[in-house]
């Protein structure tokens, strides 16, 4: 017998009608597979749901014996079921016990049945479980029937998904929507969060899965994707030079996505079949996803997150919602999580909310992971695949420290977190008690702590953390956070409010440091740069547009009025750059004193030491300068031709090796042979087994975030400096052989009682 999917609307409003009646979910599921069988002419129409042991447990069927339900299992993986739900495709064959996976199970009488079409129950792309129809006669089911089993197995994911039928399942088990999940990554910002997922960019949920006139929801459809179409082509043509490298590439995928037949082809088929546009969309991007999550070509991967962006905005253009996060109420125990962000994005959310970030890329000094560090957000970053793990609302945990994020965590594996939440806490108190102790070590080395900022909102920590200054301000962040560029007005503003609330201690400014990764949303860049953090970037473009170092300069001066102002200079690699950055300070100087403006007591410059060019100018830059400072970020990144920002290259390379403290050694060896003060204040000052080596080298200050102030103090208060360089500096020496420096600095700690624990 030919069974016939025909009349897929009927079933379609005929489930619509069970879903609203108001009946328990084990009946509502009952009554659905009749409605599935009958319309089907199938004599077995079963759902089984996947539970959180990786078991697929039959929910319901007619056609099997009904005494099989809740009692027949299969493991993902075994039978026919458990091969649909292991490679979510579907299987449909004319005579399924002829099958290698086919699984024979007496207790459901199902050996009768040859014809076999199951799909999987998908929902985001993740499987919740098989819906599968069966007959007596050998036969092959239409690519209309399997479409029309799809499309009811989407409202059957929506039951899933919405709770209830829990209860019942084989007591002592659960969904595996529910199901707890570990997954590992890299702490990228110490410290424990416990809270509620929020995604950074939210899936729409589509409620309306049904549609009531169907010729109405094609044609939204239709002029939805025109005007797709339209906004990807005014994207790409807007200023075909203001998109550069990978923006550029994600473009062109999303103009391939929009424009690909087989992609519209199957929403208006699934439209055709009852459901409304919007339902549509979700239901081709669901099999889509769930096809390309099983790729392990990278590059289709990256494809895969195109493609899923562009089915999103379709969505939201259906649904009438803007672009962009979504606003609304954040939970008060917000984790944020995302693919990736800019920095800048971090901005948007309510930082006392935030209790933790979760991304799939990002490297140690990217910019995202320094601001939220510097925010004192625990973070965890390259996690695979976590944003489609993931549902808003869901428990997680992020442990910036071992890189471990738990989803959904057991009671006790919450409890436990809290404990070291709790921990934590105890901790800081103690590091807050260290907050008045002279930083010294215990042979009597006087090591100055200072802290990283840019920000208004992270200048109380200079008070809570005892730090002795601010050792750099990235005036940056301002200009990464605003909509436009900061008036001069505002820049002093904000200077002048960091000076006055740092209450005499010292704070070094540094001026901006755009370009590369740091990109200002609203400045267009002129032209495409195939290296951007090698390109037109920091004083590099502050002396070719003069005009905007000037009016920074000038907000500087004003601020300072009557104090002393201290300016480094970003990114310069020969010691002219200094130089016309130094007359340009003293011609806004001149400028500001014709006025009669009270200028500084005293204008202190520097350099930031972080472009390998340098190295090879120390006796005469340092003959310049009033003072350095070492950005290790960069200097690392250069040195070993290594992107800080690629997760790739995270780890490969180790700065606590001999070639780069050899090159830390000079710089400071220089800056003691001609008395100018120098600090470190890349990533290394706040690590304390690096600052350990640091503090060995000869460095007698580091600026770091605030959260890193207490464990390095710490060490250092227990710290025997002659010792560390007695057994350091031998081994920096020509002809020593390469060694693993790291294993014999903690060996070091180890052995003299030094914290080194972050
Ligand atoms: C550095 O490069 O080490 C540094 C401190 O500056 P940034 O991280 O802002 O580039
Ligand atoms: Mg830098």
């Amino acid at each position: 017998m030919r069974g016939s999917l025909g009349a897929p609307r009927i079933l379609l409003r005929k489930l619509r009608e069970l879903m609203a009646e108001p009946i328990n979910p084990q009946e509502r599921l009952d009554k659905i597979v009749e409605q599935i069988a009958t319309n089907v002419v199938a004599e077995v129409c079963s759902v089984y749901v996947l539970r959180d042991d990786n078991v697929l447990e039959l929910a319901a069927t007619v056609g099997l014996k009904r005494e099989a339900v809740h009692q027949t299992s299969l493991k993902v993986g075994e039978g026919l079921v458990g091969l649909i739900a292991s490679e979510a495709r579907c299987l449909n064959l004319p005579n399924a016990q002829s099958h290698p996976a086919f699984a024979y199970k007496p207790e459901t009488g199902e050996e009768m049945f040859n014809a076999f079409l199951g799909v999987p129950i998908l929902r985001a792309g993740r499987i919740l479980g098989v819906l599968v129809v069966q007959n007596k006669a050998h036969r092959t089911y239409q690519e209309d029937e399997v479409e029309i089993l799809q499309t009811t197995a989407m409202i059957i994911a929506e039951m899933i998904a919405a709770g209830g039928l829990e209860r019942l399942l084989k007591p002592g088990s659960s969904l595996d929507v529910k199901r707890p999940m570990q997954l590992k990554g890299v702490g990228l910002g110490e410290g424990v969060g416990l809270g509620h997922v929020v995604l950074h960019e939210p899936r729409i949920v589509v409620s309306a899965l049904i549609a009531d006139d169907v010729p109405r929801e094609a044609n939204r459809l239709d002029t939805a994707i025109e005007k797709l179409r339209l906004s990807v082509d005014a994207l790409l043509s807007r200023s075909e030079l203001d998109q550069v490298g990978e923006h550029r590439d994600v473009l062109e995928a999303y103009r391939m996505f929009a424009y690909d037949r087989g992609w519209v082809r199957k929403m208006e088929e699934a439209v055709k079949n009852g459901l409304t546009a919007e339902a549509a969309v979700e239901k081709v991007q669901s099999d889509t996803r769930a096809r390309m999550l099983r790729q392990t070509d990278p590059y289709l991967r990256e494809r895969l997150h195109d493609f899923d962006a562009l089915a999103n905005r379709l969505i939201r253009e259906l649904m009438g919602r803007p672009h962009g996060p979504m606003a609304g109420e954040l939970p008060k125990d917000a984790v944020i999580v995302a693919r990736n962000m800019g920095a800048a994005d971090l901005f948007d959310y309510d930082r006392d909310r935030i209790k933790g970030l979760v991304l799939e890329e990002g490297a140690p000094t990217s910019h995202i992971s320094i601001v939220a560090r510097s925010m004192g957000i625990p973070v965890v970053g390259q996690v695979e695949g976590v944003v489609s793990l993931v549902e808003t609302g869901d428990s997680i945990i992020v442990d910036g420290e071992s890189g471990a994020v738990h989803l959904r965590p057991a009671p006790d594996v919450e409890s436990a977190f809290a404990e070291k939440v709790r921990f934590r806490a105890r901790k800081q108190a103690q590091y807050r008690r260290l907050k008045s102790r002279p930083s010294i070590t215990k042979d009597g080395h006087h090591v100055q702590l200072l802290l990283n900022s840019g920000l208004f909102l992270d200048l109380p920590h200079l008070e809570e953390s005892g730090a002795s200054g601010i050792g750099l301000f990235r005036t940056e962040l301002q200009f990464m956070v605003a909509t436009a560029f900061p008036r001069i007005g505002e820049q002093e503003a904000l200077y002048a409010r960091v000076l006055e609330s740092a209450g005499g201690k010292p704070v070094t400014f540094r001026s901006l440091d755009i370009g590369g990764d740091k990109v200002l949303p609203y400045a267009q860049r002129l032209e495409e740069e195939e290296n951007p953090a090698m390109g037109w970037r920091a004083i590099r473009i502050g002396l070719d547009r003069p005009g905007l170092l000037r009016i920074q300069v000038r907000a500087l001066l004003k601020a300072a009025a009557g104090r002393e102002l201290r300016l480094m200079f970003p990114m310069v690699a020969d010691i002219s750059e200094f130089e016309r950055a130094q007359a340009l300070v003293e011609r806004e100087k001149n400028f500001l004193k014709r006025l009669d403006y009270e200028l500084p007591e005293t204008i202190k410059l520097g350099v930031m030491i972080e472009v390998p060019s340098l190295l090879f100018q120390l006796d005469e830059l340092f003959g310049k300068v009033h003072f350095a400072s070492v950005g290790s970020n960069d200097l690392f990144q250069f040195a070993y031709a290594s992107d800080r920002g690629n997760t790739r290259m995270t780890g490969r390379y180790d700065a606590m090796s001999l070639s780069f403290l050899r090159v830390l050694k000079l710089i400071q060896d220089k800056a003691n042979e001609h008395h100018v003060p120098l600090t470190l204040c890349g990533e290394l000052s706040g690590r304390p087994l690096e600052a350990m080596a640091l503090i060995a080298l000869g460095y007698r200050s580091l600026s770091m975030s605030s959260s890193s102030v207490g464990p390095v103090k710490t060490m250092l208060l227990e710290l025997d400096v002659a010792k560390l360089r007695a057994r350091l500096l031998p081994r920096l020496e020509p002809g020593r052989p390469n060694e693993d420096i790291r294993a014999m600095l903690r060996t070091f700690a180890e052995e003299q009682g030094v914290p080194v624990q972050p």
